[in-house]
């Protein structure tokens, strides 16, 4: 016998070979239910909801099985997408309801093996059912929520309330602009400006974000030549022509048309290959690392540049460093802001800088606010910087106009040069009432 009736769902089973029945026992007498061969799963419901097995199943030629885990399924669950989850859960109800209808015997409802997961299993045995019904009415308002987002966030993409805002890179030693980050905003009719760390995460989850990035590529395109205009106007502010940055998912790096996307995109804006930027997470790196190393070859192989963002904050295999063809480490704003009160952050700071210049790949600092930050940095040899010293992230016409106003100088924030421009404007105007 494989399990019996009325036992906990602690495994499942994948047959490889051999043959399994499974059946019901009804006052003493046994109804055949089905077979099952080779690549099937038994015992999946009672293992996926954490109920009781509605069926016997024994072995009726020889077997080989791979067990599936309680624990591994838990695994899984927890990191399943609220509407993966909901789903799941409606179908296991419907299941077990059909089940009760059909033996006649209404099994004992047990918690879901994703309630479960949410709850620490010391626990779980004493979890009362309230707490539990609103974990899981929780969890249906955060699915819907989602589902609401979603819908929310393509009609926002037709009409036109997304905008990239721009964020400056710098070169500390110069304090000159290397580059600009793009970062999304909504610009919501009714909650106002919404910041990506609300919506990104819900366009990940459902693989919308597919449409967001290829937008914010078309809109870096669009830019692009009112940057270099400004730029051209201002040529002390800028170091060459300036890079423009943008976020990438590991929902892009898995298109296969992705780097075919961003040529065309390049080919239709006029942009050349290496003014553009892919930011990308160690985390994403390592959901395919196969994918996105050919992806980010194939880019790269343009004259792209790639940067890890949020470096130090991921995965400690790093490994991908020497295979990947990364040109850029931007260490996570977590060390740059714990550095000067705190030795460790700044012992990690300095062993990036290291690593990075072993490797022959240039630094950015994230999350630059103070002066001494911007200081230390300097002197350890980073080579630029980002954060709201030099600038916050701002809409494209206040980037042009902190182009056009920028007087470089090493660690001279954004701040200052508005300052200065809001002083110009002052004078200006009072200079025309004096006039007129
Ligand atoms: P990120 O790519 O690491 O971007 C840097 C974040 O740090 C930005 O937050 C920026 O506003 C913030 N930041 C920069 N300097 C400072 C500073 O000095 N102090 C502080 N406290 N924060 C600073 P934001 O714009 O809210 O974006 C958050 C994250 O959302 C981004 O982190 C990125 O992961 C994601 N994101 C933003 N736009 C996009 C996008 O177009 N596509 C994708 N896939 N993700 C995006
Ligand atoms: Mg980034
Ligand atoms: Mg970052």
């Amino acid at each position: 016998m494989l399990f019996a009736e009325g036992e906990a769902g602690q495994a499942a089973y994948l047959i490889m070979d051999g043959e399994i029945e499974i059946f019901l026992n009804r006052e003493g007498d046994e109804i055949a239910l089905a077979n099952r061969g080779i690549g099937e799963i038994v015992g999946e419901m009672a293992l996926l909801d954490a109920g009781l097995r509605s069926a016997s199943a024994r072995v009726v030629a020889d077997c080989s099985l791979i067990p599936i885990t309680e624990d591994q399924i838990q695994h899984r669950l927890t990191q399943l997408d609220p509407i993966m989850r909901m789903c799941l859960s409606a179908v296991l109800e419907r299941y077990r309801d059909m089940v009760s209808l059909v033996s006649k015997a209404a099994l004992p409802r047990q918690t879901s093996a994703a309630e479960q997961a949410e709850t620490p299993p010391d626990d779980r045995s004493t979890t009362p059912d309230t707490s539990e019904r609103q974990g899981h009415s929780d969890r249906m308002k955060e699915a819907i929520g989602q589902l609401v987002m979603e819908r929310e966030l393509r009609r926002a993409l037709d009409q036109g309330e997304l905008e990239l805002f721009l964020q400056p890179i710098v070169r500390l030693s110069t304090g000159r602009f290397a580059g600009f980050e793009a970062l999304m905003r909504w610009r919501h009719p009714e909650r106002g400006l919404v910041p990506p760390l609300t919506f990104i995460p819900v366009a990940e989850a459902s693989g919308f974000i597919v449409e967001l990035t290829r937008w914010a590529l078309s809109e870096v395109g669009r830019v692009m030549p009112q940057i270099m205009l400004a730029s051209l106007h201002n040529p002390q502010a800028v170091e060459g022509t300036p890079f423009l940055s943008v976020n990438v998912s590991g929902h892009d790096l898995a298109l296969v048309d992705f780097p075919a996307m961003i040529a065309r995109m390049l080919e239709t804006s006029g942009m050349a290959p290496e003014s553009l930027k892919l930011e990308i997470t160690e985390s994403i790196l390592m959901q395919d690392p196969r994918q996105a190393s050919d992806t980010l070859e194939q880019c790269r192989d343009t004259g792209m540049g790639i940067a890890i963002d949020d470096f130090g904050t991921g995965y400690s295999s790093l490994s991908y460093l020497t295979t990947l063809p990364i040109t850029t480490l931007k260490v996570d704003r977590a060390f740059v802001q714990a550095m000067l009160g705190d030795a460790r952050s700044r012992k990690i700071v300095q062993t990036i800088l290291r690593l990075a210049e072993e490797l022959a790949i240039p630094v950015v600092a994230e999350g630059i606010e103070q002066p001494a930050e911007a200081e230390a940095l300097t002197a350890m040899g980073c080579d630029f910087g980002q954060g709201y010293l030099f600038g916050k992230p701002v809409p494209l016409t206040e980037t042009l106009a902190l182009i056009r106003k920028h007087n470089a100088a090493p660690g001279r924030s954004a701040d200052q040069d508005t300052d200065a421009v809001i002083r110009d404007i002052t004078t200006s105007q009072s200079n025309m009432r004096r006039i007129g």
